[in-house]
């Protein structure tokens, strides 16, 4: 049956929780590489390089576009966003299942490079909930909060290119449910054609 590492994409508008998703997820599940992604915004207080993101300056980020080390990037909100090559392609050449928590231009990106990627889009169980959970953060000005509220509007439109959603409500129960859809992507007729092919094959021995 398909052991073969599945590229996940988790996208989801600013502030909905989809750090804190991750963070439940891979602490309760040891089956997932999260990807560390490098971008050129400034860490926020209780960030470390090489833990929540590598911190580049723009040259340094521009360099990483120009040697191809990047699966994808995008520009979000003025500042570089991007994936390290090396470690996706390692750890789905081990077979695990990583995670790439990035957004949407990035997100299509993959899908346009990779097609069998899985894009899911986490939602907020109203759009009051996500404003008051940007406000909570603390981390950001109004006018920050501002422009990713608008960015959200636009993010919006595109949500149709994803493939399946998750409502981070409860965080247990969205944590679980991220799990079930990864699990039966795992089940897909067309990752599973060897194995199909080999019960055919078996079966025909039989009549
Ligand atoms: P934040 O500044 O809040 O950490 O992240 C801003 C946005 O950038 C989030 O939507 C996050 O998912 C996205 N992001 C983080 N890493 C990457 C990346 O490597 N590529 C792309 N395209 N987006 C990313």
């Amino acid at each position: 049956m398909d052991r073969k590492g599945i590229l996940i994409v988790v996208s989801g508008y600013s502030g909905v929780g989809k750090g804190t998703l991750m963070k439940a997820l891979t602490a309760r599940y040891d089956n997932y590489a999260l990807s560390i992604s490098a971008t050129t915004r400034k860490p926020r207080e209780g960030e470390l390089d090489g833990r929540e993101y590598f911190f580049k300056t723009k040259e340094e980020f521009e360099e990483l576009i120009a040697k191809d080390r990047l699966v994808e990037y995008a520009n979000y909100c003025g500042n570089y966003y991007g994936t390290p090559r090396d470690y996706v392609e390692e750890q789905l050449g081990q077979g695990r299942d990583v995670i790439l928590e990035i957004e949407q231009q990035g997100a299509l990106k993959v899908r346009e490079k990779m097609p069998d990627v899985l894009l899911l889009f986490v939602m907020p169980p109203d759009a009051q909930t996500l404003v008051q959970r940007l406000r909570g953060r603390e981390t950001e000005s109004e006018e920050v909060i501002r422009e990713r509220l608008a960015q959200a509007v636009e993010e919006s439109k595109y949500v149709d290119r994803y493939d399946y959603m998750i409502v981070n409500e409860d965080l247990d129960r969205a944590v679980e449910e991220l799990h079930r859809l990864i699990g039966s992507q795992h089940n897909k007729i067309s990752r599973n054609l060897d194995f199909t092919k080999q019960i055919q094959q078996e079966l025909m021995a039989l009549v």
